[in-house]
């Protein structure tokens, strides 16, 4: 479903992403791990086309990324992403903020995206809050409205770039949980977390990045016991 073969990018003199490839086949959810700095947001963000690569194929269900235009507020709808930030529209009521996109992008009218998004809060524990706007919500809260948001572009994959790291201790698991069930569901999903018990239970694959390069992409089983670079072994006995 995504497809990167070979892409690089730098940012000045700085070598980012060093010749990625990485394929996530449909239903498949990879867990990205590595250092501050190894690329990991950007390599999400070029998913996204919030970046340009410079070189590479990036494909999304065979197709090359679009760079503007409808086609490219459509590939954003389809390839929805979750940021560590949750980004919502402060004076815009918890509906509102789910119904917009959908309304906008996906030309549903209001009140069918209204429907669509009662459903969704109520899948992420939401319900009750509809009416509520972002402020009188907990961060743990947010996101999952962030989760709905994305989800109501019925997207064919998602991206979560470290969801769960600005909230509270007590308000990740609740995040997680939502995640779990959508990778349950067969979701296609990227996630860059820190969450190794996440990464364990959930993940089909681990990519670990360092220095812009995937070092490696296996397991979780394998990958946990039995890492095989130095960078590897040296980051989980500094997170683990
Ligand atoms: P973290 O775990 O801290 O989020 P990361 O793995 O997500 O790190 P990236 O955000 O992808 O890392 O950044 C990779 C490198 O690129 C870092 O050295 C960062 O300082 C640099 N970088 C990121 N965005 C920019 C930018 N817009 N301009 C210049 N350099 C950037
Ligand atoms: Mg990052």
């Amino acid at each position: 479903l995504i497809e990167l073969r070979g892409v690089n990018k730098h940012y000045g003199t700085l070598h980012v992403l060093r010749d990625i490839h990485l394929t996530v086949g449909r239903g498949e959810v990879v867990v990205v791990i590595g250092p501050s700095g190894s690329g990991k947001s950007t390599l999400c963000r070029a998913v996204n086309r919030l970046e340009a690569v410079e070189s590479g194929d990036i494909l999304i269900d065979g197709q090359p990324l679009p760079s503007e235009g409808k086609a490219l507020a459509r590939l954003r709808a389809e390839v929805g992403m979750v940021f560590q930030s949750f980004n919502l529209f402060a004076h815009k009521t918890v509906l509102a903020n789910v119904s917009l996109a959908q309304t906008k992008v996906r030309r549903r009218r209001r009140e069918e995206a209204d429907r669509r998004s009662r459903e969704l809060l109520d899948r992420v524990g939401l319900a009750a809050h509809a009416d509520k706007f972002p402020a009188q919500l907990s961060g743990g809260q947010q996101q999952r409205v962030a989760i709905a948001r994305a989800l109501a572009m019925d997207p064919k994959a998602l991206l979560f770039d470290e969801p769960t790291s600005a909230l509270d201790p007590e308000m990740i698991n609740e995040v997680l949980e939502v995640m779990r069930q959508l990778a349950e569901e067969g979701m296609t999903m990227v996630v860059v977390t820190h969450e190794m018990g996440f990464a364990r239970s959930a993940a089909h694959r681990v990519v670990f990045m360092a220095d812009g390069r995937i070092v490696e992409d296996r397991t979780p089983e394998d990958f946990f016991t039995a890492p095989r670079s130095e960078r590897a072994k040296d980051f989980l006995s500094k997170i683990l």
